[in-house]
């Protein structure tokens, strides 16, 4: 296939493997954050870890939208869905993911609550087309990638007239995550995560552009290297991290140029622009809170604002104190260092998002076998 077999070619990930050996310095530790869950599944998923040498750590980054949506917001979702006579809509990997008392949007359907799994915000405006009768809300969360969708259904609601159709706005930003990671945000007793520099993210920098990386790389001395989802994308971006790093260089360079260039999909950030605007603050899972890292609805619109629409009090949200969810997503701690792993916690029965996200540092670790617990064995696997 087209820009995907030749970015998985065996024998040119060998040469790209002797390249890094070659470069990276044995007297020292590569520390690489690759900010978004889909990089965490393809290192797991290719074997990409054990094609560098072992001075080449891969730090696991928040990347993953289900991960980082705090449990407060997806209790409110549930909150809205079963006690709003709303459909509720929203994607897929949202469904299991556990916030108070393991209640999941999932648990809430079987209760009666109206809520439906698309595929696309069109998804949803066919939804409240048929149903001008009944709230239709979209769940919406996720990164720069799934912004412009949100505000395009906006656009069009209002252009029609859709009156019945609201959205509960999640949508978060990349580079302020970025900065608030390398200003080291730690827990008391935790030790601050050594990162000497970025993965950055692919589809993300195909809407806004390698170009607002470049405040972050030049005044935390961090370079970034915007890396494609193939597992040669990933091998190629880590050569050129382990050049920056050996040379002392800071800067944003981009690999994945077959998608991505320094200013981004102009119209697509004019459209988001026209219709959402900054947060002056968003609390992430694991990061806290962190300054204008969200988009919220545009006064311009407030009418599809679910926030503004409806009141929603969900009760007092609580973490399973036990999952390590916020650590990971820190890069603090691997999944592996969670006592649930492989054990309570599976992809079956999640504890927590990271094990139910198909971004998710967990479920990588846990579907790609590695470093699996003892005696626990993947569902369809040979025992
Ligand atoms: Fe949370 Fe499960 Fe991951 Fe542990 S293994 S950090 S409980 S999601």
């Amino acid at each position: 296939m087209k820009y995907v077999s030749e970015f998985r070619d065996g024998s040119l990930a060998r040469k790209l493997a002797s390249a890094i050996a070659k470069e990276a310095r044995s007297d020292r530790v590569y520390h690489l954050m690759e900010f978004c869950g889909g990089h965490t599944h393809a290192i797991f998923r290719y074997g990409v870890q054990d094609l560098v040498p072992e001075n080449v750590n891969f730090v696991h980054g928040p990347g993953c939208p289900v991960c980082v949506l705090p449990v407060r917001r997806l209790d409110d979702a549930i909150e809205l869905a079963l006690h709003h006579d709303v459909i509720l809509c929203t994607y897929g990997d949202m469904m299991r993911v556990p916030g108070t008392k393991q209640k999941s949007l999932i648990k809430a359907k079987a209760e009666g609550a109206d809520i439906r799994m698309v595929y696309s915000t069109q998804d949803v405006l066919k939804i409240a087309r048929e149903n001008r009768g009944r709230e239709v809300v979209f769940f919406a969360i996720g990164f720069e990638t799934t912004t412009p969708p949100t505000a395009v259904a906006l656009l069009q609601a209002k252009a029609e007239g859709l009156t019945n159709f609201s959205v509960f706005c999640n949508h978060v930003l990349t580079p302020p995550a970025i900065t608030h990671i390398v200003r080291a945000p730690v827990e008391p007793g935790e030790t601050p995560v050594r990162i000497d520099g970025f993965l950055g993210p692919s589809h993300v920098s195909s809407i806004i552009g390698s170009e607002p990386y470049e405040p972050a790389a030049r005044d935390f001395r961090k370079p970034v290297v915007i890396a494609g989802f193939e597992p040669l994308d990933v091998m190629q971006s880590t050569l050129m991290l382990i050049r920056q790093i050996n040379e002392g260089r800071h800067e944003v360079e981009n690999q994945y140029t077959r998608v991505v260039t320094r200013e981004g999909n102009r119209k697509a950030q004019d459209i988001v622009a026209s219709v959402l605007e900054l947060r002056r603050e968003f609390e992430w899972r694991g990061l806290g809170t962190v300054p204008e890292s969200a988009l919220k609805i545009r006064e311009g619109f407030s009418e599809f604002d679910a926030e503004k629409r409806f009141t929603i009090s969900a009760k007092q949200s609580r973490e399973v104190k036990s999952c390590e969810c916020p650590a990971v997503l820190r890069g603090v701690k691997k999944p592996t260092d969670c006592k649930l792993f492989g054990t309570t916690c599976t992809p079956e029965n999640p504890v927590g998002a990271c094990m139910v996200s198909s971004e998710g540092a967990c479920a990588a670790y846990w579907t790609y076998g590695r470093k699996r617990a003892a005696g626990a064995v993947p569902r369809g696997a040979a025992a």
